[in-house]
């Protein structure tokens, strides 16, 4: 299955995805998604927030179901498993079931989140937040890409309502359980499949330095007012007081303006993401980091805690040989945390990543891990939808 979608937002020269939201890969990738449910014969739809869901069963009728899946939007130059590996993975395991001859006690659904990334309007997870209403729509309608398209036009231009962005309770009432398996990012997970435990408090600020333009040249230094300074200042306090605090800081986008080779700059723009183990650890490096700019705070997840009991069956039932499959917590960001946060039982399979390289293009898994992974899925929805086969 991933291999139908490889070649869509792939940079030919570096072998890198870029799949913003609602950009031509990303409609592709939509189309898929939908072609994918109605070739298995299940009912797809989309919700007001853009987000993409395929019904196995009836969930107004059946009431609230199952359901997995993750998100086809990718970082910027990322890999081909973030995302499109727990989407691919939730239609394979219902085959699988259905092959078995599987009767799930209640609707089963794949569903697609939109815009998890935040590659192209800088707050991550945007269609689960408007759904659980995290994230107020009127600021979601004018968030603006690069371009400076704001997402109310994009969406527009996509042939959605923006108006009708927010809060969706009838959709929110039909997830029963949510279970998103994906990719793991880092290098801890030696078994073939894990479970999460908890995702770390993360968030990402806008840090703007602002200086006076002046000539590169003509201009001595003690007339200088060089907001690139500043920023360097913050670039490497940043590394030195998150290894102080325990926690991890990353300056990982930057605009400079003019943008001239032979100018002193008069704004520079730089994005801090700040994540770690602790929340009082990450705003405490955050407040450090502040003097000398204007910081914005454009995105804040807190701890989440994946439901206890929840976890332990996955992973009893996730588990090879007799074993529990290995519970960890991670680093990233995911849907599953913001419903999580929302009150819904939520769960995470996690399938080897060798290298823990991910949102580059190295990312990978090996495919009987990620073969692993269907079964371990398929195995959870069959436990969690109580019928017999
Ligand atoms: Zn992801």
């Amino acid at each position: 299955m991933l291999a139908d979608i490889e070649q869509i937002g792939r940079n030919p020269r570096t072998g890198g995805y870029r799949r913003d939201a609602w950009s031509s890969a990303d409609m592709e990738l939509r189309e898929w998604f939908t072609h994918q449910a109605a070739k298995r014969g299940l009912t797809s739809h989309e919700d007001r927030n853009g987000n993409l869901w395929a019904w196995w069963g009836d969930p107004s009728v059946q009431g609230p179901g199952l359901v997995t899946g993750s998100h086809l939007d990718s970082v910027r130059e990322g890999g081909a498993f973030d995302g499109p590996l727990g989407v691919a993975s939730a239609f394979e395991a219902i085959d699988l079931l259905r092959g078995d001859g599987f009767q799930p006690d209640r609707p089963i659904a794949v569903a697609c989140f939109t815009d998890e990334e935040g590659a192209r309007f800088g707050v991550p997870c945007i269609g689960s937040r408007l759904l659980t209403g995290v994230l107020d729509p009127d600021r979601a309608r004018s968030l603006r890409d690069e371009q400076g398209h704001s997402l109310d036009e994009v969406l527009t231009a996509r042939g959605r309502q923006p108006g009708r962005l927010g809060r969706d309770d009838e959709t929110l009432a039909r997830v029963g359980v949510f279970v998103e398996l994906h990719v793991e990012q880092g290098r801890a997970l030696e078994a073939p499949v894990g479970v999460a435990s908890a995702i770390w408090p993360h968030g990402r600020w806008r840090f703007d330095f602002r200086g006076t333009a002046d000539h590169a040249g003509t201009t001595a230094f003690e007339d200088r007012d060089d907001p690139m300074l500043a920023y360097a200042h913050a670039v490497l306090a940043a590394r030195t007081q998150a290894e102080a605090h325990g926690v991890r800081a990353t300056f990982g986008k930057v605009r400079v303006e003019p943008n001239n080779a032979n100018a002193i700059p008069s704004l520079v723009t730089a994005w801090l993401d700040a994540r770690g183990p602790e929340t009082e650890k990450v705003r405490a490096l955050v407040t450090e980091l502040a003097a000398g700019a204007d910081v914005t705070e454009e995105s804040w997840t807190p701890e989440v805690t994946f439901d206890e009991v929840l976890r332990t069956r996955v992973a009893c039932v996730a588990g090879l040989d007799g074993h529990p499959a290995p519970i960890l917590p991670t680093a990233a960001g995911h849907d599953a945390g913001i419903l999580a946060s929302a009150g819904v039982p939520t769960a995470m399979l996690f399938v080897r990543n060798p290298t823990g390289v991910s949102h580059a293009p190295g990312e990978f898994a090996e495919p009987r891990d990620c073969v692993s992974g269907v079964i371990a899925l398929a195995a959870v929805l069959a436990d969690l939808t109580g019928g017999g086969s």
